[in-house]
């Protein structure tokens, strides 16, 4: 059974004081917290195995070399993906990103055409934007509207035979809108282009199927959920991977090397050059674990509770614009007061021990469509509880007394 208090007790920072007061973590979608499981994982590897991976015959390289590839089987079972080899290992989202549009400069010419949409991270437009300027290919962007939903029958009007490839979150990270990324994938498959999605914002709230999805490349970041910094996954699909160039050369992702010719290491090692985040990927298998013990069905109910309470106690203070409306969204609320800046709100909720996010949040475009600098923006986990809530309806009334 689901048992919140519970869950706190595995998460040591939750019990911090900040400015004197409890902490109130509500940046989630930035970082998630850690689990004492999740610490205690990455304590036991350099504590008893550090060693470098899939080179050594000793026992310690053996031993850090099978947790790393069963924590690949774990995430491969975890996103549904056809064989292991098809997850690889990356730095995060950000870097599975950049592996995927570098390997289709060699695939593109002048006059493709790539989507991409309105409701993007910056992670997931500006290596699309460099990925045009070196092949000539042209960025189309699939707009939004009010309640921050992306609009399928303007979408529906930029494919074309020359649409080679499409890029969209699952779910913003901005508004928490979550994008009905089946339409677009099946859409988009009809022309005959590949789909990349986003899913650093959904891997923290559902268990998202590939396969079922039929997705070609999905990318996320292990701190998102419950994981450590600097890790993530690439799932490709083996045809598309067999298909991109390396992105990086160097040690682990050769089979053989001359001065003459190089030839690459079979998938997963041909896009893993270097020595990896070998600690990072075994810990982010351990997150998946510790996630699917609590079960994702269970997670999904009781956050939308808490954004459903945040969001009627939240509308009830007069001059407060929730930016982000969707019937399809996750805990995510992004707001403002009215005249007063996003940045003057987070400093006095910080003095009470609450930590928001105030910005752009890597989404400017969205902030321009809505003509504002930012928002403050409360993002909900598992972990959190209503009483939290109560606690920054009351410090964002304070704040607009002491800021009106
Ligand atoms: C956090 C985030 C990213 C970037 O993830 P990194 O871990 O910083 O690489 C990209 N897209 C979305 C939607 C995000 O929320």
């Amino acid at each position: 059974m689901f048992n919140v208090e519970n869950i706190r007790k595995d998460f040591p920072i939750l019990s911090r004081k900040v400015n004197g007061k409890p902490l109130v973590y509500f940046d989630n979608a930035a970082t998630s917290q850690t689990p004492q499981q999740v610490i205690d994982v990455i304590v036991d590897y350099y504590s008893n195995y550090n060693a470098n991976i899939h080179r050594g015959v000793h026992t310690l390289s053996q031993e850090a070399t099978d947790k790393y590839e069963q924590a690949r089987k774990k995430i491969q079972a975890h996103f549904n993906a056809k064989f292991a080899h098809e997850i690889i290992f990356t730095s995060g989202t950000t870097h599975g990103i950049n592996l995927v549009a570098n390997g289709f400069s060699s695939l593109l010419k002048k006059g493709d055409e790539i989507i991409v949409s309105a409701l993007e991270h910056h992670s997931n437009i500006v290596p699309w934007q460099m990925l045009s300027e070196r092949t000539g290919a042209i960025l189309k962007v699939i707009p939004m509207n009010l309640d921050g939903e992306l609009v399928m029958s303007e979408y529906d009007k930029l494919l074309s035979k020359n649409t080679k490839l499409v890029f969209v979150n699952h779910i913003s990270n901005a508004l928490g809108t979550i994008n009905p990324i089946e339409y677009i994938i099946e859409k988009a498959h009809q022309v005959g282009a590949a789909v990349l999605v986003d899913g650093a914002q959904s891997c923290p709230h559902i268990k998202p199927d590939v396969q079922a999805l039929d997705v070609d490349f999905y990318v996320v970041s292990a701190h998102k959920m419950c994981g450590p910094t600097g890790q993530g996954m690439l799932y490709g699909k083996e045809s598309w991977l067999k298909k991109l160039p390396p992105y990086q050369g160097g040690g682990e992702m050769i089979a053989e090397v001359t001065f003459e010719k190089t030839t690459y290491a079979e998938l997963p090692h041909k896009f893993e050059a270097g020595t990896p985040n070998i600690c990072g990927g075994i810990a982010f298998g351990a997150a998946i674990d510790y996630m699917n013990a609590i079960g994702f069905d269970a997670i999904a109910t009781y956050e939308h509770d808490l954004l459903e309470y945040a969001t009627k106690k939240l509308l009830d203070i007069e001059g407060l614009k929730i930016y982000g409306t969707s019937k399809h969204k996750t805990s995510v609320i992004s707001f403002n007061l009215e005249s007063i800046h996003p940045y003057d709100v987070g400093t006095i909720l910080d003095k009470l021990g609450i930590a928001a996010r105030t910005g752009h949040h890597c989404a400017q475009p969205i902030m321009d469509y809505f003509k504002i600098p930012g928002t403050v923006r409360a993002s909900f986990a598992f972990y959190n509880t209503k009483a939290e809530i109560d606690a920054l309806v009351e410090g964002v009334k304070k704040a607009k007394t002491m800021l009106s």
